[in-house]
């Protein structure tokens, strides 16, 4: 361990702080330290170092006393929201939150997962790694239909930043020149298999406005020389990505954006430091420091920058802004406009169809390719599709072949039965679905009343509902699913839409809660990510959102906190900050 990067005490004031070391704090960390800002990560859990604590990593399922299940009584007592995500196993637990120590509360008859990834490195080390840029389709949303708030931002805005973020993360994909889903810098894509590329045809020939393409993840497929001299390289196609990966080979804090930043000699790291509140001085209207306790001892300590970054995740962020007060804003920091805590949003997805594809026995494939097959959003365009719910859905999934269980469906006996056991099984083709949820005030988290958790911190209580507008998006989606696999000759069709079986959260695409906008009265950020009220307090991560979108919302975090950042810089410099 690296004893001048990780401190405890300290009287030092920093230029920066920035709050949480994922996704978007380890870009932000990375921006300031490069441009010569002596910053301080505040992170609540312990420290994972890259490599040396990927405990899980290069076990195959046989080396784990339940084949990768959790013990049954550890997830009762532990694991009761986290067992929820389908990234939950014995091999991945440990870098999921413990339940036990984060409690929070939801509003009768509702229900809300809260998937939590508390360790230096917060959910990079988990995340599936799909990355796709928003479009101007998505940046208009609002504003077309009237639900939500307009963005302060449109994509020429993020266009230079995406490709900043792109470049240093690696994103691999194919140049499909596609309206509402702008290429990234891609590194090359992963290979279809063969009925993919025959499906695919099909598609484009039945359906010409809904595209299949490779799926873009943050994969390093060819890396470039900035990536080797980070020391990462080339994918394996294990696809045991949320183990960890020593090879550096998907894009995570450790492997990334910390090494960077780390580099510059002006990264410190302050662990296992639960951020309480934001420290205020209403004299000159800015934020302090923050106020910490200590995630082993309970102790309290303080920490003091010139410019602040809530980077703690969407509704990290949102909890430690509620809980900062002062006489000027009784109802959380930065919060004039009384929206902090409101519009909270995640993507709904349960709805989908699979089937079997026949033929191609000779076709087999080796590896495990960690990105499947995508069709983007096509109803980008509301005048042109007839239809009873507002926004869209895009469709993702893949092909692959059964093995020799014939997913279980093996039956027989004698010489016939023994020679089918050495027999690959059938190719099965399936698309789900993953669509925009509207921003509603009524979606809120608010702070408790009376519970705290561990270290005295206000519970979250969340309150959060699918409407009918999702509902009657994902029976489409079903039913285009259904639709497009029978068209195109797949066989045992199969389709279901399951929305109310689950409560929001399950994405793990929660955003809003503290939104950006053009007006004070009416969002909570201005268009770099900036609080309204108070100049040196910047939310850099999926809190700041307007809207969902359909795609995947992480690539964004990252180009709205190194925008943010090279604003805020600027902003000092001139000494406006
Ligand atoms: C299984 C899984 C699959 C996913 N797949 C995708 C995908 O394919 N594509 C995609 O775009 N997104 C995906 N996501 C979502 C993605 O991981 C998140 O959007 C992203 O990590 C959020 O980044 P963040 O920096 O805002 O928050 P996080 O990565 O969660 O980091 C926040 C950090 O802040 C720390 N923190 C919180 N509160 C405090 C506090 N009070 N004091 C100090 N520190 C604090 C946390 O411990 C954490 O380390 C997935 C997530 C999971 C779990």
């Amino acid at each position: 361990m690296d004893q001048d990067l990780y401190i405890n005490e300290t009287n030092e004031e920093y230029d920066a702080l920035v709050i949480g070391s994922g996704i978007s704090g380890g870009w932000a960390a990375k921006e300031f330290c490069e441009r010569g800002l002596k910053t301080l990560m505040i992170e609540r859990g312990r420290i994972v170092e890259h490599q040396k604590d990927y405990i899980g990593e290069g076990k195959s399922v046989w080396q784990y006393p339940n084949r990768m299940k959790v013990d049954n009584l550890l997830v009762e007592e532990q694991y009761n929201v986290q067992k929820l995500c389908y990234a939950f196993h014995d091999g991945t637990k440990h870098f999921f939150g413990n339940d036990k120590d984060y409690p929070y509360t939801t509003e009768k008859g509702t229900g809300f997962s809260w998937i939590r990834a508390n360790q230096l490195g917060g959910k990079s080390l988990l995340w599936h790694r799909q990355s796709y840029r928003f479009s101007d389709y998505d940046f208009n949303a609002n504003k077309l239909d009237g639900h939500g708030n307009d963005w302060p931002i449109r994509y020429k805005d993020l266009q230079a930043w995406y490709s900043h973020v792109e470049e240093h993360a690696g994103i691999s994909g194919n140049y499909d020149n596609l309206a509402q889903l702008p290429n990234s810098e891609f590194l090359p894509p992963f290979e279809w298999t063969k009925p993919e590329i025959d499906l695919k045809a099909k598609f484009t020939e039945l359906f010409p406005d809904r595209p299949m393409i490779i799926g873009r993840t943050a994969h390093l497929t060819k890396p470039s020389k900035l990536h080797l001299s980070q020391g990462r390289v080339q994918c394996q196609a294990r696809n045991e990505c949320q183990k960890g990966c020593s090879f550096g080979a998907y894009f995570s804090t450790q492997s990334s954006t910390l090494p960077a930043a780390a580099k510059t000699g002006n990264l410190h790291i302050a662990a296992n430091s639960v951020v309480h509140s934001l420290i205020y001085d209403e004299k000159t209207n800015r934020v302090k420091g923050v106020r910490v306790v200590d995630n082993d001892d309970l102790s309290t300590r303080e920490y003091f920058a010139k410019v602040v970054f809530l980077c703690a995740s969407t509704l990290g962020s949102t909890q430690i802004m509620l809980n900062s007060t002062s006489k000027k804003f009784p109802n959380g920091i930065a919060n004039s406009s009384g929206v902090l805590g409101h519009y909270l949003m995640d993507h709904v997805y349960n709805a989908g169809a699979s089937g079997r594809i026949e033929g191609y026995h000779q076709e087999f494939y080796s590896g495990r390719r960690p990105t499947g097959a995508y069709i983007p959003n096509f109803q980008f365009e509301p005048s042109k599709y007839k239809k009873n719910y507002k926004r869209g859905y895009a469709l993702s999934g893949g092909a692959s072949r059964s093995n020799w269980q014939n997913n279980g469906q093996l039956d027989g006996i004698g010489v016939d039965f023994k020679h089918q056991l050495t027999q690959a099984g059938d190719w099965y083709f399936g698309l789900n679905a993953q669509g925009e949820m509207l921003p509603r005030f009524d979606n809120q988290v608010s702070l408790h009343a009376s519970k705290t958790d561990k270290w005295g911190i206000p519970q979250l209580h969340i309150n959060c509902q699918w409407s009918d507008n999702e509902r009657l998006m994902m029976l489409d989606a079903e039913q285009t699913a259904k639709y497009m696999l029978e068209k195109a000759g797949l066989k045992d069709v199969k389709s279901y839409t399951s929305i109310d079986n689950n409560s929001p959260g399950l994405a793990i695409h929660e955003v809003g809660t503290a939104r950006m906008g053009k007006d004070p009265k009416t969002s909570v950020l201005n268009a770099y990510n900036q609080t309204h009220d108070i100049a040196n307090l910047f939310v850099t991560d999926g809190s700041s959102f307007c809207s969902s979108a359909v795609v995947n919302p992480s690539l964004t975090f990252m180009a709205l906190t190194v925008r943010a950042v090279d604003y805020a810089v600027k902003e000092m410099k001139a000494k406006r900050i």
